[in-house]
C-alpha cells in the first residue's frame, strides 16, 4: 500500500489538526488518543512517511528505527507506566486489514493505568 499524505496522523504532524502532545523529538511524536481504550492510551509514531510497520522496518534508517523504540520507553516513563517507575503497559501495533488498522501511518498504541485484559478477543 501507498503512503496516503491525507489519513489524520499525516495531518497531526503537518499541525492541521491538533493533538494533546505527550513527547516529541527529530524523528517521533506522542499524543494521547481522541478515544482512549483504558485510562491511559498513548501513540507514538515516526514523523516520516510509513504506513505500518513492515514498511519501516524495511524503508526506515536505523536511526529512525531506533529512535521510535527508545520513544516508546521515554513516553512509558513521561506517563508513569514503565517498567521501572509503574506498573507496566501494552505496546501494540496494528497491520492492515487483518490487524484491524484504522489509519494508514505507522503508530504505536501504549495502553496502561489499569490491568489492560486479554491480549486479543
Ligand atoms: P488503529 O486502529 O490501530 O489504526 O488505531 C487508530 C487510532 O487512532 C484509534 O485508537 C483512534 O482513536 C486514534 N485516532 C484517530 N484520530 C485521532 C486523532 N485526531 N487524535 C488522536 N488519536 C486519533
Amino acid at each position: 500500500m501507498s503512503y496516503d499524505k491525507n489519513n489524520i496522523f499525516a495531518k497531526i504532524l503537518r499541525k492541521e489538526i491538533s493533538c494533546k502532545k505527550i513527547f516529541e523529538n527529530e524523528h517521533v511524536l506522542s499524543f494521547h488518543d481522541v478515544n482512549p481504550q483504558k485510562k491511559i492510551h498513548a501513540l507514538v509514531i515516526p514523523k516520516g512517511e510509513y504506513v505500518d510497520l513492515d514498511d519501516f522496518n524495511q524503508r526506515a534508517s536505523d536511526h529512525e528505527i531506533v529512535a521510535l523504540s527508545k520513544a516508546i520507553t521515554e513516553v512509558a516513563k513521561i506517563l508513569g507506566i514503565s517498567v521501572d517507575i509503574g506498573k507496566g503497559y501494552r505496546a501494540l501495533t496494528n497491520l492492515s486489514e487483518h490487524g484491524g488498522q484504522e489509519v494508514s501511518h505507522l503508530h504505536f498504541h501504549l495502553f496502561g493505568g489499569e490491568k489492560v485484559g486479554k491480549m486479543v478477543e
